[in-house]
C-alpha cells in the first residue's frame, strides 16, 4: 500500500464514534484520534477510547485538556448584540448570560483585565472593547453584530492572566487517561515551562507514561517556546485561538518556525485548526484549504490536524482523505528531502547512524528502513531527517507503537524481543510483506543494535527482502 508520512490526527465526538465509523477514517490515513475535553464528559471519553481499541492497537489516542481558558456561562437562548451599545461583562461562573449582561469563568476579570482592552468572544466572531471598570464589571462596547452563545471562547489578546495551569475538571480528565493509559494529552493554552511541569506532576500522581504536548495558543507560549521545548514531548500549533490573541498575519511565520524548531529538537509537531474548515458542509476542499494542507507539508511537519471537519461535519471521511490525497501528492518530491538540512548530531551513535540508513536507503532507492525499538527515541531521531523512505519500526512496547504513530513516516508493529537479531528481521519482514507490498528483490537498509543493552542502534545493513528474510527459519513458520 502506499502509505503516506505525513501523520493525521483526527477529533472524534462521542455522539458518532461507532467502531465502523473510526475504521472508516482509519482506513482512509487517520492516525491519532484527538478527544477534546471541552465538549463531553468522562463517559463520553471513555466511549471513544473503548471504541478506538476495538477497531486497532495501532491507532494513538490523544486527550485535550481544556488548561487556563476563560469562557462565558451559559444562557437560556442565543444573546444578540449590536454594534456600539453596551454590554456589562462580570466574573461569575455560576450566573446565567442574559442579554446586555455577559458573565464569564473567571471571577477576578474586572480587576484582571486593563481599561482599553480587546475582548474577543466566540473565536473572535464578537468584538468588544473595554471602556469603563464598575465595581466587579466590567462595561464595553461592542466594535459589531453577533450572537453570543452558551460557554464560548473569551481571549483578551496580549493581556496576561494569572490563571492556574489545570482546572479541577482537567485533573479528572487526566485521571482517565492515566487509567485507560492513552498516549498523549495535548494541554491548551501552554504559556511557560512551569504550565507544562503542572501537568506532568499530575500524571506522575498516576505514574502513567503519558506523553505531553503542549499547544500554543498565544504570545506568552510563543515567547516562552525555547523553555517549553525542554520538558514537552511535542508541540501542536494551535492556530484557531493563536490568531485570536496575535495578529492573524503573524500566524504563517509563526507556524513556520516552530516546525523547523521542533525538527531540529526532534519532536513531533502538529499543525490544527481549520484546515478543511469548508468541508464542514461542503464535500469539496477549497483551493486555498488544499494550499494550507501543502504549506504545511511542504515545511515537513510530522501531523496536520482537523477538529469539526471529522468531530460533527457532514464530510468526515472525505475531510481525512482529502489530507491524505494532499500529502502522497505533495510527498512525492524525492529532491525536496534532500535539501533539508541535516541536524547537528556530533557526538550521538545512534543518531548518526539514523541519518547514514536514511541518505543510504534514498540513494540505493530501498523501499524502506527497518529498526527495533523499546521507548522510541532513536527512531524518533531517524524521523527527524524527513527521508523519503517509510521507517518500519519494531516495537518491543505496543504504547510505543502507538507513540510513533504521531511520527513523520514511522509505521511501527509489535514485536516480542528475539533471541537474535536476524530472528528480529525475519519476523519484521514476515509482517511487512503482509502489509507493505513489499516483492522478494526489494532493498532494505536495516538499522539495529545490542538487542540487551537498549543502547541505540550500533550498525547498518542493506539486503534484499529475500535475503534478509530467509537467513533464518523460524520453527512453526511456512
Ligand atoms: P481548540 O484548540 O480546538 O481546543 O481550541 C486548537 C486551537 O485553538 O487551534
Ligand atoms: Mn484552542
Amino acid at each position: 500500500m502506499n502509505k503516506k508520512r505525513t501523520k493525521i490526527v483526527a477529533t472524534i465526538s462521542d455522539k458518532n464514534c461507532e467502531p465502523g465509523f473510526i475504521r472508516e477514517l482509519y482506513e482512509e490515513g487517520m492516525d491519532v484520534v484527538r478527544i477534546n475535553s471541552a465538549h463531553l464528559n468522562l463517559e463520553g471519553a471513555q466511549k471513544i477510547i473503548d471504541n478506538v481499541r476495538k477497531v486497532s492497537d495501532k491507532i494513538a489516542i490523544l486527550l485535550d485538556t481544556k488548561g487556563p481558558e476563560i469562557r462565558t456561562t451559559i444562557c437560556d437562548s442565543p444573546i444578540p448584540v449590536k454594534k456600539g451599545s453596551n454590554i456589562t461583562i462580570t466574573g461569575n461562573p455560576d450566573k446565567k448570560s442574559t442579554p446586555g449582561k455577559i458573565f464569564v469563568s473567571l471571577k477576578t476579570f474586572a480587576k484582571d483585565i486593563p481599561l482599553g482592552s480587546l475582548v474577543m468572544i466566540d473565536d473572535g466572531d464578537i468584538e468588544l472593547k473595554v471602556i469603563k471598570k464598575e465595581g466587579e464589571s466590567l462595561i464595553c462596547k461592542a466594535d459589531n453584530d453577533g450572537m453570543i452563545g452558551s460557554r464560548k471562547s473569551v481571549n483578551i489578546p496580549s493581556v496576561k492572566i494569572n490563571l492556574p495551569s489545570l482546572t479541577e475538571k482537567d485533573r479528572t480528565f487526566i485521571e482517565l487517561a492515566a487509567r485507560n493509559d492513552i498516549e498523549f494529552i495535548a494541554h491548551s493554552f501552554v504559556r511557560s515551562k512551569q504550565d507544562v511541569l503542572d501537568v506532568q506532576a499530575e500524571i506522575d500522581k498516576h505514574k502513567s507514561e503519558i506523553k505531553i504536548i503542549a499547544k500554543i495558543e498565544n504570545q506568552e507560549g510563543v515567547e516562552n517556546l525555547s523553555d517549553i521545548m525542554e520538558v514537552v514531548y511535542g508541540i501542536m500549533v494551535a492556530r484557531g485561538d493563536l490568531a485570536i490573541e496575535i495578529p492573524y498575519e503573524k500566524i504563517p511565520p509563526i507556524q513556520r518556525m516552530i516546525i523547523s524548531r521542533c525538527i531540529y529538537c526532534r519532536k513531533p509537531v502538529i499543525v490544527a485548526t481549520q484546515m478543511l474548515q469548508s468541508m464542514i458542509t461542503n464535500p469539496r476542499p477549497t483551493r486555498a484549504e488544499v494550499s494550507d494542507i501543502a504549506n504545511a507539508i511542504y515545511s515537513q511537519t510530522d501531523a496536520i490536524m482537523l477538529s469539526g471537519e471529522t468531530a460533527n461535519g457532514k464530510y468526515p471521511v472525505e475531510a481525512v482523505k482529502t489530507m491524505t490525497r494532499v500529502a502522497l501528492e505533495v510527498e512525492n518530491n524525492k529532491e525536496k528531502f534532500l535539501e533539508t538540512p541535516y541536524l547537528n548530531v556530533t557526538g550521538e551513535i545512534s543518531a548518526y547512524l539514523a541519518k547514514v540508513a536514511v541518505k543510504t536507503s534514498l540513494r540505493i532507492s530501498a523501499k524502506g528502513i527497518i529498526a527495533d525499538t523499546t521507548g522510541g527515541k532513536t527512531i524518533r531521531d531517524m524521523a527527524s531527517f524527513r527521508g523519503f523512505n517509510l521507517i518500519m519500526s519494531q516495537c518491543y512496547s505496543e504504547r510505543t507503537m502507538r507513540e510513533l504513530a504521531l511520527s513523520y513516516g514511522v509505521y511501527s508493529n509489535f514485536q516480542e524481543r528475539r533471541k537474535s537479531i536476524d530472528e528480529f528481521i525475519h519476523i519484521a519482514l514476515k509482517n511487512l510483506v503482509k502489509t507493505h507490498d513489499l516483492k522478494a528483490d526489494d532493498l532494505i537498509v536495516v538499522l539495529a543494535g545490542n538487542f540487551n543493552a537498549g543502547s541505540g542502534f550500533s550498525f547498518i545493513e542493506v539486503g534484499t527482502v529475500q535475503y534478509l528474510k530467509d537467513r533464518v527459519s523460524i520453527k512453526g513458520d511456512q
